[in-house]
């Protein structure tokens, strides 16, 4: 077909591949690049501990996860959990809520999904390209593809970008596109580390006996911002804290930490107890026996629990039954800085919103579209990152569709 458009996809996660899906029930030849010997390598890392891909709450509170004053969540409006699991049963794979509201394909891993939509976007004629790196556009626009073959150039109608945040690189999201993009004057924001762990001046004691013990059950807050809490549980590394409830906080600690303000995280180790109820069984006769026995016995505080309570506390709060009552309920964690950036589960920083139109087509770039984590937003995880950049993808395509329209 000599008049058929045609579309270059760069980056083959979860949101170009979205993307590919979408223009592949076009009249539109589609080809997809990645720099990998593989696509959806970190999407399949995603579902090594069950691939979280949405959520089921409703909308409103859905929409209060993303970055406030961003335009992502009238993209997410538009295609949601709902949607998400629509798109899963076409390919499929049965989707399940989970008790807390989190989604998940019933295989819990990514790669039967992952194989469903290779095979239909295959199957539609969608050419794929592995082991082609992007490394920008030649003088005279095409754009030009570093390859085991040597030197590539490529022309196209449009083109999506979907190349992904700057964290696990070893997957291929290394952020090493932003060059490319400052380079055309595209407007970007720094990385930052998000959904990430903390370092911990931890004692050695601490670190040696209890790296890699879950601390569960706990509330978690951020101090003085008492809107940030989550009923959760976390994970002590060697030199700090990582995983669930940590994630869910890391925005706003990065935020003080990066302005040089203290982050520091406030652990209700008995959320189930009020103060007054800890105070009480703390007050019940100890007769000889050691603090953490009286503890272990009166609140059932052991292990790292009871570490962490040691770790945190002075012996003249533990030695007074109010103040250690206080401790219990709001131990303080100082946090030292965030863990390097290529551990985190993702990043914020990227594209601009302001650089792209409501499209999401740079506005200094006509032709060139962007989509997933790729743009400055940010979200906790709980399904919501896998969401945005499935969103985003739909919205671009569907921008890219646009634009050819007009063009033609
Ligand atoms: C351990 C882990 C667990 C996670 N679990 C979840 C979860 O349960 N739920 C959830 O919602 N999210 C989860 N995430 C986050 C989620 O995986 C990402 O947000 C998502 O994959 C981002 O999708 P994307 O399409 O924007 O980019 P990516 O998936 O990062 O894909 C970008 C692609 O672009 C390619 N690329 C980059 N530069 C170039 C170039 N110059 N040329 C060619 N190709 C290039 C890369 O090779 C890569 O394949 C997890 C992440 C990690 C690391």
């Amino acid at each position: 077909m000599a008049n058929t458009p045609n579309v270059t996809i760069i980056g083959a996660g979860p949101a170009g591949l979205m993307a590919a899906d979408v223009l592949s029930t076009q009249a539109i030849s589609v080809d997809i690049y990645d720099a990998m010997p593989s696509f959806g390598r970190k999407f399949l890392m995603a579902g090594k501990s069950g691939l979280n891909i949405s959520h089921s709450e409703d909308q409103a509170a859905f929409l209060t996860r993303y970055t406030p004053h961003t335009p992502l969540a009238d993209y997410v409006s538009k295609f949601g959990a709902p949607d998400i699991m629509d798109w899963m049963s076409g390919l499929g794979i049965e989707a399940f809520v989970g008790s807390s509201g989190r989604i998940f394909p019933k295989q819990m891993k990514a790669s039967p999904l992952l194989r469903a939509l290779l095979n239909r976007l295959q199957e539609r004629g969608v050419r794929f390209h592995t082991r082609y790196r992007w490394t920008g556009w030649s003088s005279n626009t095409a754009l030009t593809f570093q390859t085991p073959d040597g030197r590539v150039e490529k022309k196209s109608s449009a083109m999506l970008l979907a190349l992904g945040g700057a964290s696990w690189k070893r997957l291929g999201s290394d952020g090493a596109w932003t060059e490319l993009l400052s380079g055309k004057g595209v407007a970007l924001a720094p990385f930052r580390p998000s959904n990430c762990g903390f370092s911990v001046n931890w004692t050695a004691y601490m670190s040696d006996r209890f790296a890699g013990a879950p601390v569960k059950s706990v509330r978690l807050r951020v101090k003085n911002q008492p809107q940030l809490q989550t009923r959760s549980e976390f994970v002590i590394t060697k030199t700090g804290v990582e995983s669930g409830g940590i994630y869910r906080l890391s925005a706003a600690l990065v935020a003080a930490l990066s302005e040089a303000r203290p982050a520091t995280l406030v652990i209700d180790l008995l959320p189930d107890l009020s103060e007054d109820a800890v105070l009480t069984r703390l007050q019940r006769p100890r007769g000889k026996a050691s603090l953490s026995k009286h503890l272990n016995r009166t609140l059932n505080l052991s292990g790292v629990k009871l570490a962490l309570l040691y770790e945190l506390t002075d012996s003249t709060q533990r030695a007074d039954a109010w103040r250690l009552a206080q401790q219990i309920k709001a131990l303080k964690l100082p946090l030292v800085a965030p863990a390097p950036m290529d551990d985190a589960i993702s990043t914020s920083g990227g594209v601009r919103w302001e650089a792209l139109d409501e499209q999401l087509m740079l506005r200094d770039l006509p032709a060139v579209f962007c989509a997933g984590e790729m743009i400055d937003w940010d979200a906790p995880t709980g399904g919501y990152l896998i969401t945005a950049c499935l969103a985003t993808g739909v919205a671009a395509a569907e921008g890219i569709t646009d634009w050819l329209s007009m063009e033609r």
